[in-house]
């Protein structure tokens, strides 16, 4: 089988994806792109991007900056270490005088792995690389129709992607040739359902010629998350503000602001035990529903309680707007249910005494 570089870069100079990040020459923002879209979509990514480099256009703006303004920045992005990453990543950089332009050099950056790097290298330096991110890899699993499981199947993936770069028409254009490959994985050769017939690289599909690129990748049985349980206590003032915490330096959602509560744990809490991790003493109305949030190695399942409450100290205090944009995902999830249920409402009638409906 022979891969054809030169029909992948013809269907990829008529149908590649507009992108805010695309055309992109500069290695700050060609990294920040590529970290912000590991684990985020395209989609999703383009505004956000568009407004990190507004508000850090720049390596030492970024290097120079509080880390607590890198993650606000990246609230609601999720995989938080991203942008400690990014944050670490940017002073050792700043350090070094600027970026390396191998691969090799590149990992030597701390928190920029070898997708990252090989993006970097063959986006903004032209270096002949192909990153395999999950798109390269279905891709690539399905033109050679691998089929052994992954996350068994990553090195040998990875090492049949780079034969992209035997072509000369691909050393020629080594960034083109990685961004051709994320637009077929994420346009044509889609997970579910790859479209087959419009496919640039078809006649040498060895997983289209045996009928099984549909199933490919085959992944490796995972099992199920466990579920953790917490109970949060959303603090509110008469002029709708809500009080948050930030959370401690490091860990899971280190250094975001949180609703307070109690610490994650397997079993359910009973009332009085999760009212000690209550920010004050107010009359606490528990909100209906369960907020549920996926994290990488369990999901949470977290209830709210809401009062007014005063007296709490001011530095904590936030609109409510601002609260949904500088909070991470999981705690979104609460306010949204706070909002559902008019959180306010239950709060005033804590206040009077009166019961939550
Ligand atoms: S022919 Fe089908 S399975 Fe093969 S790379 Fe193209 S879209 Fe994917």
């Amino acid at each position: 089988m022979s891969l054809s570089a030169r029909d992948l870069l013809a269907w990829y100079d008529r149908h590649r994806r507009t992108l805010p990040f695309r055309g992109e020459a500069d290695p700050y923002r060609i990294w920040v792109s590529e970290v912000m879209l590991q684990q985020t979509t395209a989609a999703a990514a383009g505004p956000r991007f568009a407004r990190f480099v507004a508000r850090f256009p720049d390596l030492a703006t970024l290097a120079t900056a509080p880390e607590s303004a890198v993650m606000e920045e990246w609230a609601g992005l999720g995989y938080y270490a991203r942008a400690r990453n990014l944050h670490a990543g940017a002073q050792a950089l700043l350090a070094r005088g600027g970026f390396p332009d191998t691969p090799e050099g590149l990992r030597e950056i701390p928190g920029i792995g070898p997708y990252t790097a090989a993006a970097v290298a063959a986006i903004a330096f032209g270096r002949p690389v192909v990153p395999v991110d999950a798109n390269v890899e279905r891709v690539t699993a399905r033109l050679f129709a691998v089929e052994e499981p992954l996350p068994r199947a990553k090195p040998r993936l990875s090492a049949l992607a780079q034969r992209w770069m035997e072509a000369e028409e691909a050393r020629a254009r080594p960034g083109d040739l990685a961004q051709a490959l994320f637009d077929l994985g994420a346009t044509v050769c889609t997970p579910r359902a790859p479209a087959c017939t419009l496919c640039p690289v078809r006649p040498a599909c060895a997983g289209a010629a045996a009928g099984i690129a549909a199933a490919l990748p085959a992944k490796a049985a995972r099992p199920p998350r466990p579920l953790r349980h917490g109970v949060h206590f959303l603090a509110l003032r008469g002029d709708g503000a809500v009080w948050l915490r930030r959370r401690p330096p490091r860990g899971l959602l280190g250094g975001m602001w949180e609703i307070p509560g109690t610490p994650w744990r397997d079993s359910p809490w009973a009332e009085a035990e999760a009212a000690a991790h209550a920010p004050c003493r107010a009359r606490w109305r528990a909100v209906p529903g369960v907020a549920r949030h996926g994290f990488t190695h369990f999901e949470l399942a977290a209830t709210l309680r809401v009062a007014r409450a005063e007296g709490l100290p001011e530095e904590g205090w936030h609109a409510a707007a601002r609260a949904e944009a500088i909070l991470p995902r999981a705690m979104r999830r609460l306010l949204a249910l706070a909002a559902e249920a008019g959180a306010m409402k239950i709060a005033a009638d804590s206040n009077s005494g009166r019961s939550a409906p």
